[in-house]
């Protein structure tokens, strides 16, 4: 166990937050948890509330407060776009107001801080794989504006309170990361298909399907997140954290449907504006500076998630609880059936993910 820390998790409440503090625990820390519950929710946390080291705090990010704390995780903010262009004034002003609120909160505390950004910064990319120095191709004006330049900024923010103010900071570009705790009403393309094929409904492609992304699981990300934490004084990045194996969505389609075991059909809807067309992360950085690959295929992450739905849906069937049992659950993060699955695995180091052969 490391030294004990008191560590905030803005947005922990979330999708990944709620992994990170599961993690974080683990390790032995005092875990904050703070949330406005926009977009997370109690369900994604509930198992942790017996922990003596684990505080809820539910609290809005574009107000400040003050807490006495060690290092600071600043993840609040809508991911999903459906969700993050629902009220896009408010979603610049977690990101910009949130960022300089936390920053405030660093600086007066003097804890390490790090900034969950995104590939978004990178826009519609005309630099393919994406490298952290490509700066990128962003509509400043488009619906997806309020996430993509509120993120820029606050990455601004963050390099500006480094240079005037000496924080120690650390950015990780967030690439598009899945698992368990995903809303089924999330409106991304992971945790659509696993509810339409696992539903017998069409899964929903949009535009021509064969726009890429690159899917990280969540276990990996975390891993990542922390060990950028961890890394000596000075780097502060920013650093790409992503799975480099890249599909098109109708390979993605085909897998869930397979792993599903369904008979969906696939129905094609149009693309959503400013939608970018290709994404896969350049970790050099990442694996130089921080020794951090990820190790999960889609296809088991995939497997986990299908799972994970399956009993959300209140349909649990015998297959599929066979195929989740059947997966490592990696770096000692909950996985597969039901939030209260707890398993510590292997991380499964010789199969990395890495090799798109071995992924599909
Ligand atoms: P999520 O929506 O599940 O989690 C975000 C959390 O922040 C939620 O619990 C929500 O209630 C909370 N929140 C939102 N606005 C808030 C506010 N004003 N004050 C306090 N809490 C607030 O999303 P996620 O996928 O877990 O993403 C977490 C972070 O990682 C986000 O900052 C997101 O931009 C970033 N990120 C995620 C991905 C991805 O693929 N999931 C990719 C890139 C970056
Ligand atoms: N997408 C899709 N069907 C869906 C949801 C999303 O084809 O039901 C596409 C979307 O247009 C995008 C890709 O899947 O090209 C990833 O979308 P998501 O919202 O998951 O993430 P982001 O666009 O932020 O990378």
């Amino acid at each position: 166990m490391t030294d004990e820390k008191t560590i905030l998790v803005t947005g922990g409440a979330g999708f990944i937050g709620s992994f990170l503090c599961e993690s974080l625990l683990e390790d032995g820390h005092i875990v904050i948890c703070l949330d406005n519950f926009h977009t997370g929710s109690k369900k994604n946390i509930a198992h942790l509330l017996h922990r003596h080291k684990f505080e809820v705090v539910r609290h809005d990010v574009t107000t400040a407060i003050a807490l006495e704390v060690d290092e600071i995780y600043n993840l609040a903010c809508p991911a999903s776009p459906i969700h993050y262009q629902f009220d896009p004034v408010k979603t610049v002003k977690t990101n910009v107001m949130g960022a300089l609120n936390i920053l405030e909160l660093a600086r007066h505390t003097k804890a390490r801080v790090l900034q969950a950004s995104t590939s978004e910064v990178y826009g519609d990319p005309a630099v393919h794989p994406q490298p952290e120095t490509y700066q990128g191709n962003v509509n400043p004006i488009g619906p997806r504006a309020c996430y993509d330049e509120g993120k820029r900024c606050a990455e601004t923010l963050f390099f500006d309170y480094r240079r005037q103010f000496g924080l120690d900071l650390r950015v990780a570009r967030i690439f598009n990361t899945y698992g368990p705790r995903m809303r089924a009403d999330d409106g991304r393309v992971v945790s659509n298909f696993a509810v339409q094929a696992l539903r017998g409904e069409p899964l929903t492609l949009y535009g021509s399907g064969l726009q890429t992304r690159s899917f990280c699981y969540v276990s990996d990300l975390v891993v990542g997140l922390k060990a950028l934490m961890a890394a000596p004084v000075g780097t502060a990045g920013p650093i790409n954290l992503g799975n480099p194996v890249e599909f098109t969505m109708v390979e993605l389609a085909e897998l869930v449907i397979e792993l599903a075991n369904s008979s969906s059909p696939l129905v094609y809807m149009p693309l959503p504006q400013d939608d970018p067309r290709q994404r896969k992360p350049d970790i050099t950085q990442a694996t130089e500076r921080l020794g951090w690959r990820p190790t999960v295929p889609l296809r088991e992450g995939l497997g986990h998630v299908i799972a994970y739905f399956d009993a959300e849906l209140g349909r649990a069937r015998p297959a599929l609880r066979a195929l989740d049992a059947a997966m490592p659950v990696p770096s000692g993060l909950v996985a597969g059936v039901g939030a209260g699955h707890h398993g510590k695995g292997s991380g499964n180091g010789a199969d990395t993910g890495f090799e798109r052969g071995r992924v599909r």
